[in-house]
């Protein structure tokens, strides 16, 4: 995909990408208003096509994700409920949920989110941080590897990563074998 291409199909949003644009995400009931974005760990609840799921909400033990008697709303995320613990983001079946902690270090910050591709990174790694559209934009350290049994085969991965990138980092580029 050519540059002038790549732009087009990531500013013209999730009608036409499948991938939402920052400002389509920032107008949905999961994205952490202004208040919590920067406060400290806070999930993230990328969900904004009307389908019927909502494991999210049942999984979150404090009450901090609503959908509702029609499980075709969007989850709404009341951010000052979160505490950025994780549990929520295995129960998602489109791995639409990731934890950022803004306050992580002075130069860092962390982000906790789901992966299923093979081969995992380890504890240590340098990786590289990429945004929604699979673009890198910087280097990351592998602080946590969670492929614990409760997660269903879904592995939680901790990273840190320069804090200037807060906003555009929500997972990692795949490891190859
Ligand atoms: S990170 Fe924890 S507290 Fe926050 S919404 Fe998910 S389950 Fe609830
Ligand atoms: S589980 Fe995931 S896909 Fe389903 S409603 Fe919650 S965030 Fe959306």
């Amino acid at each position: 995909m050519n540059d002038t291409k790549k732009k087009a199909w990531q500013s013209e949003g999730v009608k036409t990408s499948g991938t939402p644009t920052l400002e389509e995400l920032t107008q949905t009931p999961g994205f952490p208003s202004e208040e919590f974005l920067y406060a400290g760990p806070v999930a993230f609840i990328e969900c904004v096509e009307k389908i019927p799921c909502n494991p999210c909400e049942t999984a979150c033990p404090r009450g901090a994700i609503t959908i509702g008697d029609n499980i075709t709303e969007l989850p709404m995320l009341d951010a000052g409920k979160c505490t950025g613990c994780g549990l929520c983001l295995p129960s998602c079946p489109g791995l639409a949920i990731y934890v950022k902690d803004y306050t992580f270090e002075q130069d860092r910050a962390s982000i906790i989110f789901p992966f299923e591709y093979l081969p995992l990174p380890k504890k240590g790694d340098i990786v590289e941080m990429v945004d929604r559209f699979g673009e890198t934009l910087c280097e990351g350290e592998i602080l946590m590897v969670n492929t614990s049994s409760r997660n269903d085969q879904t592995s939680l991965i901790k990273a840190a990563f320069d804090k200037r990138h807060f906003i555009g980092v929500v997972s990692m580029k795949r490891l190859v074998t």
